[in-house]
């Protein structure tokens, strides 16, 4: 299985010209790369598959109805239809800025699932619930209610990936707290764990499981190698093309 590393660009760049030249840059480290497959999830402005081809595009997110009478919202057919391949659903900053709640996350779910897009679950504890030990309660109950109802089949066809992101690890959280790739083993073990008792071991191995908090070209190794995690979800380092490329060729010129 290659290694999946998602551009998470968050609320950037301000205008479609810059993401254009970021989507450029990016271009042909993309195009080059073989043992990695490369998303980015610019804003829904700039989902446009006549931009780019080297790599998928993803989005940050999705609504849960396919189309109707909801003022604002983008729905995963929608998204289908653009051409994108993937998409982040439950993201932490949604979660806290925007109350998004784990049965919301779960319609979600259920729509990329429908669309044919491959949903990437985000999940992570907050300090305090660290600091509480609470860590693999927060986890087990934000994927058992975000994954509620999706058979082990639908699961399976879906390609769903889990991103595991410890919001005090995050770049933007003010703690400067750091997720060893020793700490993001252990919490790769534990998802591991309540995936395969979940739907079973060989079902559960499919499912690609990510890390993502303050990762960049000189860590990337650690949470790849050490941690064994399946793929990384890069927010801040993505936004500079030139360390989102270094990022690339650190995984795909190592080993
Ligand atoms: C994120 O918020 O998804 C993320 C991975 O952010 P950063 O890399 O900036 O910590």
């Amino acid at each position: 299985m290659k290694s999946l590393i998602i551009a998470n660009w968050k609320c950037n760049p301000e205008s479609l010209e810059k993401a254009k030249l970021m989507f450029n840059s990016i271009q042909r480290a993309a195009k080059k790369s073989r043992k990695i497959e490369v998303v980015i999830c610019p804003p829904f402005l700039y989902l446009d598959k006549k931009t780019y081809s080297n790599f998928k595009i993803g989005a940050q997110n999705c609504f849960w109805e396919q189309a109707g009478a909801f003022t604002g919202e983008i729905s995963a057919k929608m998204l289908k239809n653009i051409g994108c391949k993937y998409v982040l659903i439950g993201h932490s900053e949604r979660r806290r800025i925007l109350n998004e709640n784990n049965s919301q996350i779960n319609k979600k779910l259920k729509s990329a699932i429908k669309a044919k897009i491959c949903p990437v679950l985000c999940i992570g504890e907050t300090l305090e619930q660290k600091k509480q030990g609470k860590m693999k309660q927060v986890l087990q109950t934000q994927l058992f209610l975000g994954l509620k109802g999706i058979s082990r089949k639908e699961i399976e066809k879906s390609k769903i990936s889990i991103a595991y992101e410890p919001v005090w690890a995050l770049s933007t959280t003010a703690n400067k707290k750091k997720c060893s790739p020793e700490e993001a083993h252990i919490m790769n073990l534990v998802l591991r764990k309540i995936l395969v008792q979940k739907y079973g071991k060989t079902v559960a191995h499919k499912i690609r499981i990510l890390y993502g908090g303050s990762v960049d070209s000189k860590n990337v190794r650690g949470f790849i190698y050490e941690a064994k995690m399946d793929g990384i979800l890069v927010g801040k380092a993505s936004l500079s093309p030139q360390e989102f490329i270094e990022i690339i060729k650190a995984l795909e010129f190592s080993k």
